[in-house]
């Protein structure tokens, strides 16, 4: 029977990393008590039966016995494998930059419930191809920061606070936000931002992501979004987040098998 010193929770495995011979800490995020680090013991032999249970992206329940300095994973029993995600290149990249942003993002705290539901939703998305997984990640960024508190502003002038008008505004990750022709000197930009962009950023906060799916967001739109959420986050969290440099070659790699697959057909 587990005694006072064990507790359970629900996890997404966020990240492995080796531990002595054998062993492995597991970064975990969890709805109850945000991200924790554990040990999961004798994981790196062949025999372990848990290492198939707390894989990266996994999506798992977890019992833990509190130790000293880490607490200790006792039993698991996995709820979500994302097999298919893990073995597909383009999802796995596009899932480990997702698993990265809520690692940095997020530290030790009580209130982690809608964070982590957002994560499994996110990892469903890819898993069942709702959408391009450029476009579940671009919707995950959004939300992202709105809920942990660094909710871009689209709705008017980061600077003058005044309607945007109607034509191409230019986003300032700088000043958290879109700012208008007129205030475009004042602020410090990262770039212009079209009408059909805007319109999106805005779909992305108040539209759930079903409807955002039914909108179909051509790849030369999705990479605006794309820079400027990145260049938002980059200065949200004043450093880059590592796995996009994988995502970014994995892009590569799929627009080279597009324009291969164009030339057959051609
Ligand atoms: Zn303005």
């Amino acid at each position: 029977m587990p005694g006072s010193r064990s507790y359970s929770t629900e996890a997404i495995v966020l990240r492995q990393r080796r531990l002595g011979d054998a062993d492995k800490i597991i970064t975990l995020f969890t709805p109850d008590y945000g991200r924790i680090e554990a040990v999961a013991k004798g994981v790196r032999r062949s025999k372990s039966r848990l290492a198939g249970h707390v894989e990266v992206l996994s999506h798992c329940n977890l019992l833990l016995h509190r130790g000293r300095s880490l607490d200790v994973i006792t039993q698991a029993q996995l709820i979500g494998g994302y097999r298919s995600l893990r073995e597909d290149l383009s999802l796995v990249s596009r899932g480990l930059y997702a698993a990265e942003l809520v690692e940095r993002f997020t530290d030790v705290s009580a209130d982690s419930l809608p964070t982590f539901r957002l994560l499994v939703d996110v990892l469903q998305w890819m898993t069942a191809r709702t959408a391009p997984p450029d476009v579940v990640l671009r919707y995950f960024e959004m939300r992202l920061l709105d809920e942990l508190g660094y909710r871009p502003q689209v709705d008017c002038c980061v600077a003058c606070g005044g309607a945007l008008p109607p034509e191409t505004n230019y986003y300032s990750a700088h000043a958290g936000g879109v700012a208008c022709p007129s205030c475009r000197a004042g602020v410090q930009i990262s770039g212009p931002l079209g009408v059909n962009a805007l319109k999106v950023l805005r779909l992305m906060q108040r539209a759930s992501f079903e409807d955002l799916a039914r909108v179909g967001i051509e790849p030369a739109l999705q990479l605006e979004l794309e820079r400027h959420l990145r260049e938002h986050i980059n200065f949200s969290l004043d450093r880059e987040v590592r796995s996009a440099a994988f995502v970014r070659d994995v892009q590569r790699q799929e627009e080279r098998l597009l324009l291969a697959a164009d030339g057959v057909q051609g």
